[in-house]
Formats: C-alpha cells, sequence, structure tokens
C-alpha cells in the first residue's frame, strides 16, 4: 500500500491539513498519511532575501522516502524563493516523488486584506493538487480552469478551479498505471506555484 505523505514543516496552524487531505484522497484516490520529517529550514534561510529556498527544502524532504511513500508533500508557511524568481508558491519535482507548498503567500492578510480562512483553505487545496500532479508528470495546461495552469499571482490561483482538466485527468491515470522513478532529479519550479 503506498500513501501519499503529508508533512507538516514547522507549520503554526495545522488546522488546513486535514481538509488537505481529504481532498488529496479524493483527487488522487491515494490514502495520506501526515507524519514529521527532520528537516532543518534553517539551512534554507537566505537572511539577505529574508526569505526560504524551496529547493533546499525540497532536498531535505526527499531525502530518505519511506518505503510505503508514493509521493511527500511538504505544507510550511514562511515564505519560498529560488534564485531566479522573487518569490514561490511551491515547487515540485516533475514526475518524481516530492513537492513543497507554503501557505504564506495564500492568505488575504499578505496582500493586506481581511483575512479568509476558507479563501487560503481553497488556495492551499489547488496549489498542493498542482504541486502534486507535477509529480505525476504533468506540466502547465492551458486550460484556464484546469487546476495545472501556472499562477503566477494568487489571483490566478483564484481564476481556476481545484479540478483537472480531462486530459490532464488522463494523463495522470497513464501516469499512475506505470512506476514512478523517485530519484529522478528535475526540479520543476513554479511559481504558482
Ligand atoms: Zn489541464
Ligand atoms: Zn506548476
Amino acid at each position: 500500500m503506498s500513501y501519499i505523505y503529508i508533512v507538516p514543516i514547522e507549520l503554526e496552524d495545522n488546522s488546513y491539513l486535514e481538509k488537505l487531505e481529504r481532498f488529496i484522497f479524493s483527487t488522487f484516490h491515494l490514502r495520506t498519511k501526515r507524519r514529521e520529517f527532520k528537516i532543518n529550514l534553517k539551512d534554507a534561510f537566505d537572511p539577505s532575501r529574508v526569505q526560504y529556498n524551496s529547493s533546499l527544502i525540497l532536498r531535505q524532504l526527499i531525502k530518505k522516502p519511506p518505503l510505503d511513500a508514493e509521493k511527500i508533500l511538504g505544507v510550511l508557511d514562511v515564505d519560498l524563493f529560488i534564485p531566479i524568481l522573487t518569490f514561490v508558491f511551491g515547487e515540485a519535482q516533475l514526475k518524481g516523488i516530492g513537492a513543497v507548498v507554503s501557505t504564506h503567500r495564500l492568505h488575504n492578510r499578505f496582500y493586506g486584506l481581511p483575512e479568509n480562512r476558507e479563501v487560503t483553505t481553497d488556495r492551499l487545496l489547488k496549489e498542493a493538487v498542482h504541486e502534486l500532479g507535477h509529480t505525476f508528470g504533468l506540466i502547465h495546461c492551458l486550460q484556464a480552469k484546469c487546476v495545472m495552469n501556472s499562477s503566477t499571482y494568487v489571483e490566478n490561483i483564484d481564476q481556476k478551479s481545484a479540478e483537472f482538466c480531462p486530459l490532464c485527468q488522463k494523463s495522470i491515470k497513464v501516469e499512475k498505471s506505470g512506476r514512478v522513478n523517485k530519484v529522478f532529479e528535475f526540479f520543476w519550479r513554479d511559481r504558482n506555484h
């Protein structure tokens, strides 16, 4: 039996995770398992940017995958970046095992607006499915409503749905029936995640 591991990483508010796990199960038809991994966030911190390098976090996350892990999703609330971009909502290994997603820029309060838990949750579900979609081999999709549509800004996340379009859905099925290469080293840097 293989699982999608949900790994909270120094997450202050765990209350989003239950809904997230349920949604991931209903989307990918794989059971989830919530576990803490030994991850040192300080190693990924860049003091000059006051942000965390998401690739360095992802590397720690996938270092020793549990044998029953089909995928591993790290969930954080710190501000993530990769060197060529000012920020990322998340990052994933294309056709690999690992992905990370952060709620940091999914909160309304980040944009100076009144906080709304439902909105944050909705965005988190979409970004998590999007990043996991990359691990299942999906690249960005041009269908505006498809969850694999690229989001540069948070408004783009709000405009798309949390579902795969029929074509992406079909590709996932093919990928799930094949073998997953757990050491594939290509990282898909999502600005939108
Ligand atoms: Zn699509
Ligand atoms: Zn993406």
